[in-house]
């Protein structure tokens, strides 16, 4: 029989990520899905190939949610606050997949990247886990760029600057780049068809108009456009942010590691101007000294999303860039030499979007896994 599902937080970004992915890849049909909403109950559901789902049911009406085999949530932190331990508290013994951060370091909860952790996905079903929870997205996308140094116990501890798109802020935030970058096109766009125009004056223009809030009225926060912001998520108190903790705890709860096995990831966060794909670049301490060619082969083997590409400037010009991997799975590699630290340091440099690996696709794997049981 097929399991009962309800999909809560279907049309945000994540979501309709996910969604699309579930029709490309035909998972519906080995579904009885339901849709909720938390704002628009009663409406109608989806319409997809034809087939409609019905209407649209109240996310926060445990008596139909606990009817559910399996809660897919893209909603968010405060919705699984508002509702996990409720559903729990009358007895819900369903499966829980969650893309927010919330349950993430519960202790009843796994972080789900099948690709990196299979068996311990596994294993922790038949141990009665029904708490299944994506990881943040640069830790996902590290995960699959790496796995195969991870799998061979290669590393021994990393540093990573990340390039982070403006989609992780979540779907205001492609707007308003795409607004800010207006703004500054067209401060400028009448000089820019002049010839004989002093491109230091353009970029005046430009530069006061980003330093001044008060001219650059349409946000009052930091532009995006022409800019970048090294700090994501809230502050630690320790001189990092919360995404620069998530690396190292999140990275050692998905590979099961003990206490003594961890591997020691320090990073620095930055937000830029891209769209939807995360880039990152791993100053990576090895276990012992390995050829490069090895090195490449370990990361290629690993799983069937990861390419490399050669480490010279056409080929990294051309090929390692954020807008050749939007849109897809692939795990783009790069970089890949031994750092002047010492052969036992090497640089690697990976491209992933992170709407599918980052967020979406772990979550419909792992949806995939529970409807086989
Ligand atoms: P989002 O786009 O803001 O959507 C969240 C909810 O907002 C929707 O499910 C929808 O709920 C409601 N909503 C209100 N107006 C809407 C509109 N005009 N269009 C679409 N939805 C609207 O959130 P998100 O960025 O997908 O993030 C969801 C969760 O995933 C968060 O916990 C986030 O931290 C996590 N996450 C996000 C990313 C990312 O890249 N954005 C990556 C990994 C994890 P109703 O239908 O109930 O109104």
């Amino acid at each position: 029989m097929k399991k009962k599902v309800g999909f809560v937080g279907w049309r945000g970004l994540v979501g309709s990520v996910l969604l699309n992915r579930m029709i490309f890849k035909k998972d519906l049909s080995k579904l009885n899905i339901k849709f909720f909403t938390t704002s628009q109950v009663g409406h109608n559901g989806p319409k997809i190939n034809n087939t409609k789902f019905g209407i649209l049911e109240n996310a926060y009406d445990l008596q139909k949610l606990i009817e559910m085999d399996i809660i897919l949530t893209c909603q968010g932190s405060e919705y699984t606050k508002k509702v996990y331990f409720n559903l729990k508290k009358l007895g819900w013994t369903g499966f829980w997949i969650d893309a927010s951060s919330y349950l993430r370091m519960h202790k009843s909860a796994i972080i789900v990247l099948d690709p990196v952790n299979y068996n311990f996905i596994m294993q922790s079903i038949e141990n009665g886990c029904r708490t299944f929870v994506g990881g943040n997205c640069t830790v996902s996308l590290m995960l699959m760029a790496l796995g195969g140094l991870f799998d061979n116990n290669l590393i021994k501890r990393i540093f990573v600057s990340t390039y982070q798109a403006v989609s992780g802020a979540g779907s205001s935030y492609i707007k308003k780049l795409l607004l800010e970058m207006g703004v500054l096109h067209n401060s400028v766009k009448d000089d820019l068809k002049k010839n004989n125009i002093s491109i230091l004056k353009i970029e005046s223009v430009i530069t006061s108009l980003l330093k001044s809030r008060n001219s650059f009225r349409l946000f009052n926060d930091t532009p995006l456009a022409g800019n970048l912001i090294p700090w994501i998520d809230s502050d630690n108190n320790d001189g990092k942010s919360k995404e620069e903790v998530k690396g190292q705890f999140e990275t050692n709860k998905i590979l099961n590691l003990k206490t003594d096995e961890e591997v020691i990831i320090d990073s620095m966060c930055v937000r830029i101007s891209t769209f939807r794909c995360h880039s990152q670049s791993f100053l990576i301490e090895l276990n012992k000294i390995i050829n490069l060619s090895e090195i490449k082969s370990i990361l290629l083997n690993h799983n069937k999303w990861t390419e490399i590409v050669d480490n010279d400037k056409y080929s990294t010009i051309r090929y390692l860039t954020p807008s050749m991997v939007s849109g897809t799975l692939k795990i783009l590699l790069g970089r890949i030499r031994f750092s002047s630290f010492g052969k036992s340091y090497i640089t690697v440099f990976s491209i992933g979007d992170q709407l599918l690996w980052g967020a979406s696709e772990p979550l419909r794997r792992m949806l995939n896994i529970l409807i086989k049981l």
